[in-house]
């Protein structure tokens, strides 16, 4: 079995994680699963830097031992990662002895190999960044990262290391290796700073205690870069456990923010060129994370709690916005708001509205047992394989956006599938039998196949997924797992909801913290004034004349109980031809289906009807809309001169529930 070795950047521990940091760590996570489910013998390395002068002050300032400090912060950041699915499977700190006997050996082979050489460093350093900065790296005097900081100047007894030595080596790897450094506007803003020429860098610290002391100097550590870069290779045994190194160094894939691809694609592999040290084979440079718009800082209040959000909607809805909907190696956005929109389109109304739709019909019509009844249906298994070529085909490259994007295909796919052979017509037709079986089968395996390829996206649900279809959810092997098949039985399992529809939510302009709000009942318009919603609880009967309605108009409950109000779900919605407003739905009321007329054109398109829950008049009489025979009526609301909106529910109830 190949391997494949993948690591993260480490985190400084001054700070807890925010959701910048979890988008890294899930996207490498998406990674380290999909290479599971492609076979492979996969170490996810992650970890924390501890021995920066930032965590050594933060460590004083709350009167704690630096060591002490950094085991607690090993704890918040664990627990930040297993809360988010987060599968590593080793997590180095700077601190520990395996640590330093990684860096120890490294520094040592540079050191003896002449790479490193004793000097005075005279200039800038950013102590918020831990670097030396060149007077061309500055805005107005001060660090473009950190503006309101004045660097120091700093003269010290410093060693350095001959970077400028691995210009033409540098080069030559890259033009022999053009995949090293990703994406390629990464790879383009590198190969200009090494073709501009490249000093030699300080790679210790004069008297410092926190840090790991030079090997032929003890009175100066190595400088916190310098040490940290060294992790990946110390956690698999450098200076320790020549097996263990020779098993998985050079690392696959180092997956890093765009802003330390310099540190990543010039120091380290010159680091290990001096060494002789393989190189890795992939750097990938991720884009930052703005949140709705803006940087994320502590200033602007843009801090989010990775945490937070996943406890907001659930911890897979988070993983699959932030692969799905930002372009990895790019910069993207989150927004609380679109955070939700993307939930009710991707999950509520799409997937899970899928999967509750497929396993109630074979409930309904199958008693949940599938199995084959003749040839799959040639469109939809042609797509499943297609897009789950696309998906692997994209996967490989890091595209995981792309990925995310081929496997919703077959949901796409799916649900077109079922309103265009209409499983509930074929109901109605004993002759049908066969094809409806196949049809269900069909679209119980267009769902197992989308939620294997999203598996490494989405963990957890995706076995849920798989065990709703009856299939196999554990030991997933992409070659077999990832094609469609059409044979074995299934048991279907109805269930709850999996993403209950997020209502409307309300965002505050100064804060970026929502609070779902309109959990209560939608309201009813009956024509003009918007009046009160449903179910209110009726006024005790009152003096009702005999005409059922009093003075004032209002009705007794009696006269309100003769109107049957059912919950419905859409099966099928398309435009009345010549109409503007009227769009045709069927709809399941449980015992039966209906075809309505609904006057919701402008306000909805007819496939984003499909899989809503409504509510109808369930006992009014049949009336002739456009020449279309309407059995009921959809509630909505409608504002003066506004467009109306369903009456819906926050977790919809089934199909034929009385309302009232
Ligand atoms: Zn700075």
């Amino acid at each position: 079995m190949s391997r494949y070795f993948l690591t993260t950047a480490i985190d400084y521990v001054n700070s807890k994680p925010h959701l910048g940091t979890a988008y890294e760590k899930v996207c490498a996570d998406v990674i380290a699963r999909y290479k599971r489910l492609c076979g492979f013998d996969t170490r996810f390395l992650m970890g924390n830097d501890e021995h920066s002068q930032n965590v050594y002050k933060k460590a004083i300032e709350l009167g704690l031992e630096p060591r002490a400090y950094c085991d607690q912060m090993e704890v918040e950041f664990r627990n930040a990662w297993r809360h988010l699915d987060v599968s590593f499977d080793d997590f180095i700190r700077t601190t520990e002895a395996r640590h330093k006997a990684g860096v120890t050996e490294l520094a040592r082979r540079l050191y003896e190999a002449g790479d490193i050489y004793e000097g005075v460093y005279e200039g800038w350093y950013c102590v918020s960044c831990e670097e030396f900065k060149q007077e061309r790296d500055l805005v107005d005097g001060n660090c473009p990262l950190h503006p309101t900081l004045k660097p120091e100047w700093i003269r010290e007894k410093n060693f350095f290391f001959r970077l400028s030595k691995y210009q033409m080596p540098l080069l030559d790897h890259f033009a022999a290796h053009p995949s090293f450094l990703e994406p390629d506007i990464r790879r383009n803003e590198i190969l200009r700073l090494v073709e501009g020429g490249l000093q030699d860098i300080s790679v210790s610290r004069a008297g410092q205690s926190w840090g790991i002391p030079l090997p032929w100097d003890p009175s100066s550590v190595v400088y916190v870069w310098f040490d940290a870069l060294i992790n990946y290779a110390s956690a698999v045994g450098l200076g320790q456990h020549a097996d263990m190194m020779e098993k998985w160094w050079p690392a696959d894939l180092h997956i890093v923010g765009k802003d330390i691809t310099r540190f990543h694609a010039v120091f380290w592999p010159a680091m290990l060129m001096g060494a002789g040290l393989p190189l890795p084979r992939h750097v990938f440079g991720h884009g930052f994370m703005t949140i709705d718009g803006q940087r994320m800082s502590k200033t602007l209040g843009t801090i989010i709690d990775p945490i937070e959000a996943a406890n907001r909607l659930g911890v897979d809805p988070l993983r699959l916005y932030l692969v799905k909907e930002i372009a990895f190696g790019g910069d993207g956005d989150f927004s609380w708001k679109r955070y939700d929109e993307r939930y009710n389109v991707d999950l509520a109304n799409n997937l899970g509205n899928l999967v509750s739709r497929v396993s109630a019909m074979a409930h309904r019509y199958r008693q949940g047992r599938l199995r084959p009844a003749g040839a799959p249906a040639d469109t939809l298994a042609r797509l499943g394989e297609q897009a789950a070529a696309d998906y692997r085909q994209a996967m490989d490259r890091f595209a995981l956006h792309e990925g995310a994007a081929a496997a919703f295909r077959i949901v796409d796919g799916a649900n077109e599938f079922i309103a265009a052979t209409a499983p509930w017509t074929l109901a109605k037709d004993p002759a049908s039998a066969d094809r409806l079986t196949q049809v269900l089968y069909d679209a119980a395996e267009a769902i197992r196949l989308a939620a294997v390829l999203l598996h490494p996206i989405m963990p957890a649900s995706t076995r849920e997924i798989l065990r709703r279809v009856g299939a196999e959810s554990e030991h997933l092997e992409l070659d077999w797992d990832g094609q469609w098949r059409n044979e074995g039985d299934r048991i279907l399992l109805q269930d709850g909801p999996l993403w209950p529809r997020k209502e409307q939510t309300i965002v505050s302009d100064n804060d970026t913290k929502t609070q779902s709000a309109l959990a209560s009942t939608p309201t009813v318009a009956a024509g003009a004034g918007a009046t009160p919603p449903l179910p209110a609880p009726p006024a005790p009967p009152a003096q009702s004349d005999a005409a059922g309605g009093a003075a004032d108009g209002r009705i007794s409950i009696d006269d309100f109980m003769k109107v049957e109000l059912r919950v419905a779900k859409v099966l099928t919605a398309e435009r009345v031809e010549k109409s503007k407003k009227l769009v045709k739905l069927s709809v399941d009321v449980g015992v039966e289906q209906r075809t309505l007329v609904a006057g919701i054109a402008e306000a909805y398109e007819p496939e984003a009807l499909v899989g809503k829950t409504v509510v109808i008049v369930f006992n009014l009489k049949p009336a002739k809309l456009m020449g279309i025979e309407s059995n009921g009526m959809v509630l909505a609301a409608s504002p003066d001169g506004g467009k109306p909106t369903l009456v819906s529910f926050e977790q919809p109830p089934p199909p034929g529930t009385r309302v009232r």
